[in-house]
């Protein structure tokens, strides 16, 4: 072997092809699925990301707001790119770049000068601050930091500055979203409750959800219903503006003064009660007005039940537009269900789009077979399993809490099934087991604007079936005899 001078490179490692041929087998084997299901010490390619990231995509939410990530450069780009990836839109956010003096002596100075350039140079109307590992582990003391920093006045007086501990080496993605989403409604609404005063507004909040196609629905079916609303916080035009030749670098968002006056809502629905857990359990103690939290509306069931929720909570009835939505959503579920009844589906994810991921796939008759949650709990390990008790399809599905994508792939080898639903890191997985990848999770890297359609209400019914029977219809097609390539199928 010789490099590109010409000159003899020795391989670090030798293979032998007979022993690469012996471990590529001996890894589909039920053998090494034991061997692989004991191991304790190791995640290999987990099916979540750490919090700050969540944390940033929830500050993007909000009008004119900066994420700020106090900790290390490596892991703002890490949260950027990954946004930027799924989205195909740019994520901006900056960091205070703590390096190895700031480890020894604390991240004050690099969180004041950061701040100090972020606020001359970006002028956000607001500044969300949350941290990498680093100052986790070391310590740092932000309550302190961005306290002295306002007595320097290097935070205007005026500026909210909401700010939440991320330490990834504790939960994911979507604590790190609850915990800004905490802070951030803390900080807008303090001092904001009127007595006697009721914005007749429906607060919705929607959790971790990267996918913009949904809160665009969601606000399409709160307009048929004529139900004022605040979303908290919206991200549909912050990851899915238009071109047209200007840079904005904070379109869209949750204004300020609606996040604020949120306090005084007539009602408030949440979505999504795994990542927004603490919010809404903060939000029932100190929001006016009725609270309600459901599951996230993916399936006929739930979406008839957030219909209702909404019906109940505003007094209205279900418009009937919705209605016929609905009949039309039945009615392509019942052409399709032919091409997708009885497959067996290996399913992972956060814990709120698992549950409805398991909802759908079991009211088109197909089976949920193999469900993982790399960050989930008993709680969760109940609640799916209450959903599949309810379904003759949910007899002799499996639950994986806390396992990765390499547990996932022995599954598949071993007790294999027709499709698999989550995010594109499924996609070696997938490609081992020679069975599709439908990607309606995050991250998406490599599609398109799979983040523009919507998978929840009735519409994300029609939009998931879809994809999916065609897919399976495609495969028919590709790979049966000439004699059977039909026309009609
Ligand atoms: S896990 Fe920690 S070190 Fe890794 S990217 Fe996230 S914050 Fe950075």
């Amino acid at each position: 072997m010789s490099n590109q001078l010409g000159l003899a490179v020795k391989p670090v490692t030798e293979y032998d092809d007979a022993e690469v041929k012996r471990v590529a087998e001996w890894i589909n084997t039920e053998e090494y699925k034991e061997k692989n299901f004991a191991r304790q010490a190791l995640v290999i390619n987990p099916a979540h990301a750490c919090q700050p990231l969540g944390a940033e995509l929830v500050a993007h939410a909000f009008e004119g707001t900066l994420p700020f990530v106090h900790g290390s450069q490596g892991c703002a780009s890490y949260y950027r790119s990954t946004l930027n990836r799924h989205f195909r839109e740019p994520a901006p956010a900056v960091s205070d770049a703590m390096t190895e003096d700031g480890a020894v002596f604390g991240g004050q100075n690099n969180l004041h000068e950061g701040l100090e350039n972020a606020i001359a140079l970006y002028k956000p109307k607001m500044v969300a601050v949350f941290t990498s590992c680093m100052p986790e582990i070391i310590g740092d003391d932000l309550t302190a930091f961005l306290k002295n920093a306002r007595n320097k006045g290097i935070i205007p007086a005026d500026m909210p500055t909401p700010y939440a501990n991320t330490p990834s080496f504790n939960g994911s993605h979507i604590h790190g979203y609850d915990a800004m989403l905490l802070s951030i409604l803390q900080t807008l609404t303090a001092g904001k409750q009127v007595e006697g005063r009721c914005t007749g507004k429906l607060n919705l909040i929607p959790g971790f959800d990267a996918n913009t196609g949904n809160f665009r629905e969601y606000k399409r079916i709160l307009e048929a219903f004529g139900i004022p609303y605040t979303i908290l916080g919206d991200i549909s035009d912050v990851f899915d503006s238009p071109l047209d030749g200007t840079y904005r670098p904070y379109p869209g968002g949750t204004t300020l003064d609606d996040a604020a006056d949120s306090i005084n809502g007539k009602a408030t629905l949440n979505l999504g009660p795994y990542s927004a857990a603490k919010t809404f359990s903060w939000v029932k103690d100190s929001y006016s007005g009725k609270h309600a939290s459901l599951p996230m509306p993916m399936g006929v069931t739930k979406t008839d039940d957030f219909l209702k929720k909404l019906s109940e909570l505003f007094g209205k009835p279900v418009p009937e537009s919705l209605k016929e939505e609905r009949g039309r959503a039945v009615d392509a579920m019942t052409d399709a269900h032919q091409y997708i009844h009885n497959k067996k589906f290996a399913v992972y994810g956060d814990p709120d789009q698992l549950l409805g991921y398991v909802s759908f796939l079991l009211e088109m008759g197909a089976k949920p077979y193999h469900i993982l949650c790399s960050k989930g709990t008993k709680k969760l390990e109940k609640e799916i399993q209450a959903l599949l008790d309810t379904s003759p399809y949910g007899a002799g599905c499996k639950i994986y809490i806390n396992k990765d994508l390499w547990h996932m792939r022995s599954l598949l080898m071993t007790d294999p099934v027709d499709a698999m639903i989550g995010d594109t890191h499924g996609k070696f997985a997938a490609r081992d087991a020679g069975i599709p990848l439908f990607r309606f999770g995050f991250p998406i890297f490599d599609r398109v604007n799979k983040h523009r359609y919507p998978i929840i209400g009735y519409q994300g019914v029609v939009n998931m079936l879809t994809e999916i029977c065609n897919k399976f219809l495609d495969i028919t097609d590709e790979t049966c005899e000439d004699r059977f390539f039909e026309m009609m199928r």
